[in-house]
């Protein structure tokens, strides 16, 4: 790393599931990584191996409130992801998205950062086009369980396009599609965490609907990557950015494969549909290919069982033990090709 391109970086929602291995990749490439998390939803064992680093800081700060700091570059991860966090304090997720997204891009103002806005694929809500494209204004239920994330979500894009044209930030908006991997909270509710936990343990697969929704998975790294890319990337880009993996399956697809991967006897079991589940998700990822030169490299399998290895690994270490008995199966995978 050359002392030229070092920089000043913070992560907000950095003790988070994509924070933390947004943080590690970060300290790997040397820059001075300033951690930024509340630890609502994510937790310091995510980032207890960074701690010693010479390059990474960890401050616990809200960002609901203004934050006043010298960076370079700020990555706002900050949101509770899963819908079971995020609707648990309702009010809480759309004043983080919102005042928070204010509070970030008052400061990246201030100090002249680039901004990175992590936005979601429930921008498109309950998709009408599909594969979901960047032109898509989406189909939203602006009043229901959901909302506060779909709404306060789209609410942060329209402040980072506003910050933009009124006054000329460079600004990132990655829109990210299902994502799963290693340091996934295993209690979080989303459905790769729930059935790799169930099926670790030898209960039943909780199937909402008749499981013949569908959603797009993407392996972590690749994700990562994707963040880099699109914070890097020398055209400031006038809009937003899917990412995510098109190789789309079914929930009854993705419970099946993760039975055969974990070797599980666990058998299906029906559960209610939640209110508003999206029916179908997959990203058109023609941008991010022809912008950022990206797309997403770890297939299926291969990346569910790496997340196996590291649920696995929680259950037999039981939590005291989580960050050493688990670091190995945080690292990095081997890519095969999708
Ligand atoms: P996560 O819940 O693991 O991480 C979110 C982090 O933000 C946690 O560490 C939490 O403690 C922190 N946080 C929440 N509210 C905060 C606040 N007010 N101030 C400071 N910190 C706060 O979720 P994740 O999966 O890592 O998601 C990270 C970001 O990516 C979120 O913004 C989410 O909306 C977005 N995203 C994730 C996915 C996915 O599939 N993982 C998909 C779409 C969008
Ligand atoms: N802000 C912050 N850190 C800074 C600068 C601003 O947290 O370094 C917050 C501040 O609380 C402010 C918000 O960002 O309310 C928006 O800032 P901006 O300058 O855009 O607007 P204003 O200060 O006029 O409200
Ligand atoms: N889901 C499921 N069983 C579970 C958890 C989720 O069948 O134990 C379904 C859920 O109804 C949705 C899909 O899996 O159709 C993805 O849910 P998740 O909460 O992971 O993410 P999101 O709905 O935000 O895409």
């Amino acid at each position: 790393m050359k002392e030229l391109t070092r920089k000043r970086i913070l992560v907000t929602g950095g003790a988070g599931f994509l924070g933390s291995h947004l943080c590690e990749r970060l300290v790997t490439e040397g820059h001075d990584v300033l951690c930024v998390d509340n630890f609502y939803t994510g937790t310091k064992d995510n980032i207890a191996h960074l701690l010693d680093c010479a390059n990474f800081e960890l401050m616990r700060h809200d960002v609901t409130f203004p934050l006043y700091v010298e960076v370079d570059e700020i990555y706002n991860l900050a949101c509770p992801a899963s819908p079971v966090h995020y609707q648990h304090d309702p009010v809480q997720t759309t004043k983080t998205s919102v005042h928070g997204a204010i509070n970030m891009l008052g400061l990246a103002k201030r100090v002249k950062a680039k901004i990175f806005q992590a936005s979601t694929s429930e921008v498109y809500g309950d998709a009408l086009m599909h594969p979901q494209t960047e032109e898509y204004w989406g189909h939203v239920n602006p009043i229901g369980p959901r909302s506060c994330y779909d709404e306060g979500k789209r609410c942060a894009e329209t402040l980072f396009m506003d910050y933009r044209r009124q006054h000329g930030l460079s600004i990132r908006i990655a829109r990210i599609f299902n994502t799963y991997g290693p340091r996934m909270h295993p209690a979080d509710g989303r459905v790769v965490s729930n059935f790799m936990m169930q099926a670790l343990q030898g209960e039943p697969l909780t199937l909402y609907g008749d499981g013949s929704q569908t959603r797009s998975f993407c392996y972590v790294d690749d994700m990562i990557d994707g963040f880099i890319r699109l914070m890097n990337t020398a055209d400031d880009p006038n809009g937003p950015v899917n990412l995510g993996n098109p190789h789309e399956v079914s929930m009854r697809e993705i419970a099946q494969r993760i039975v055969v991967i974990t070797g599980s006897n666990s058998p299906l079991e029906l559960h209610p549909l939640p209110t508003d589940d999206p029916w179908h998700r997959q990203p058109d990822i023609t941008r991010a290919r022809e912008w950022l030169g990206w797309q997403p490299r770890t297939s299926l399998d291969d990346g569910l069982a790496a997340t196996a290895r590291y649920f696995r690994a929680r259950i037999e270490a039981g939590r005291a033990k989580l960050p050493d008995a688990v670091a190995s199966f945080a690292a990095p995978l081997a890519h095969s090709s999708t």
